[in-house]
């Protein structure tokens, strides 16, 4: 069979084993389609069956998370844990917290996941899990309740070898740390590195919240300045305004750009002046508010709930909410209006339509398994800190992450330029470097 025929019937095996699941099968047709070039140099993978293996998860788990609300009423919502890939080192991805989930949008973040994890040239494999939990509008006590009868399923499938979750959309340090208290009190045992994400007094690690923003802007600052360009000067817009968008919003604002826009999911706001980081930070991780608050603190800023925020016209885009919410027609106003580049802060956030026009367009496009590696690598980071029994400060760890993204960035380019010749194909680039190292060490280990 040639190269191409394989891909094409292990995608469609995928479609036909996972009906349903458009996310999943979504992400590993982005990843198959890069493929081919390395199958052809490498026909040892087609002929120990890494595909076939590797868009397989080795094992999902599901289950039910009981709670009871404030007014005593029974909940119940569904959990996940999608191990993906150990190829490389224990099950590593975060949880999601969101009505949406389900096993299809586990597996899509799952199977992205191992290609990030082996980018960031860490010692990590790849995992995902979560629940359709929607903590929008619980009290801390529902929180906690929820996340204690999460864990106390979830915690037989954990530890520091084994797998080790962290955080994602709806889980953050508040939750981390039921999670990991919840975890310590089963097992007795204070196993720092089960859990990445922690708070920086008890075995976090400094940077860990900060670094998927930064580390997808100094993705962005690095794939600019191939161009002579950079961040001083420009307007940018950045979608979403949980962790990722923040911490964008504050390592843009350091490089002396202007975050002009950004969103959540009842609208977008603008604010000309560039994005007031002091009132987002108190309105979205103290107060938990919408975004329309800000325009009532700050009567210049608009808030609308028409359109999308790539209607506001940019140098740079960085989406940074969720997946898909760059459409075709996002694309095509971000093009009209002069985007010069694009990096994806969140997971799958273009359309496979949206990421065609990029390339058509020639805007700089950084797929989130590069651009937004900058979260596990320092989660990756605060493993090692925790099996060392040691703790950094937040220069060096920042030092080390703007080190794995400049690494990643380079990796990328290199790849796509020995595999298909345009070393700006950092979709190929990402997939190609992401898949050698996992299908390297898959082939030494046998078939398992
Ligand atoms: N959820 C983040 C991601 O999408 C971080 C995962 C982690 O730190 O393990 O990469």
């Amino acid at each position: 069979m040639n190269v191409s025929s394989h891909i094409e019937a292990v995608y469609e095996e995928v479609r036909r084993r996972n009906p349903g699941e458009a996310e999943f099968h979504q992400a590993a047709a982005e990843v198959l389609d890069s493929l081919a070039p390395a199958l052809e140099r490498h026909p040892e993978y087609a002929e120990t069956g890494i595909l076939e293996r590797l868009v397989e998860p080795e094992r999902q788990l599901i289950f039910r998370v009981p709670w009871v609300d404030d007014q005593g009423k029974v909940r119940v919502n569904r959990g996940f844990r999608v191990e993906f890939s150990s190829a490389l080192g224990p099950y590593k991805g975060g949880l999601r917290f969101h009505p949406s989930v389900n096993l299809g949008i586990v597996k899509f973040l799952g199977f992205e996941q191992i290609f990030k994890n082996a980018l960031t040239g860490m010692a990590i494999g790849g995992g995902k899990g979560g629940s359709d939990f929607d903590p929008k509008g619980r009290s801390d006590g529902e929180v906690m309740r929820f996340c204690q009868s999460f864990m106390t399923e979830l915690y037989r499938h954990l530890g520091e070898h084994t797998d080790v979750p962290a955080g994602d959309i709806g889980v953050g340090g508040r939750e981390i740390g039921y999670l990991f208290g919840q975890y310590k009190r089963i097992t007795n045992r204070y196993e720092s590195g089960v859990l990445t994400g922690k708070a920086v007094g008890w075995g976090g690690s400094h940077v860990r919240t900060e670094a998927t923003g930064y580390g997808a802007v100094y993705f962005a600052q690095e794939m600019l300045a191939t161009r002579g360009e950079g961040f001083d000067g420009r307007r940018v817009v950045v979608s979403g305004s949980g962790n990722v968008a923040v911490y964008a919003v504050e390592k843009v604002h350091a490089l002396g750009g202007r975050v002009v826009a950004c969103s959540d999911s009842s609208g977008y706001l603008v604010d000309e002046d560039g994005i007031d980081l002091e009132l987002l930070k108190d309105l979205k991780e103290v107060r938990r508010a919408r975004i329309s608050d800000y325009a009532e603190a700050k009567p210049a800023a608009r808030f609308s709930d028409r359109g999308t925020v790539y209607d506001v016209p940019c140098d740079i885009a960085l989406p940074c909410a969720t997946q898909n919410e760059v459409r075709r027609e996002d694309a095509v106003a971000l093009v009209k209006n002069g985007v010069r580049a694009v990096a994806e802060g969140a997971n799958m956030p273009c359309t496979p339509e949206a990421v065609e026009l990029f390339r058509e367009a020639g805007v700089l496009f950084g797929p989130g398994k590069a651009a937004n590696a900058g979260g596990v690598a320092t989660s990756g980071l605060e493993m090692q800190q925790n099996a060392a029994r040691d703790s950094w400060t937040f220069e060096q760890t920042e030092a080390r992450l703007s080190a794995v993204m400049r690494d990643v960035h380079t990796d990328c380019r290199a790849t796509a330029e020995a595999y298909g010749g345009n070393a700006d194909d950092y979709v190929l680039g990402a997939n190609v470097a992401g898949f050698l190292r996992v299908a390297e060490a898959m082939a030494a280990q046998g078939v398992i």
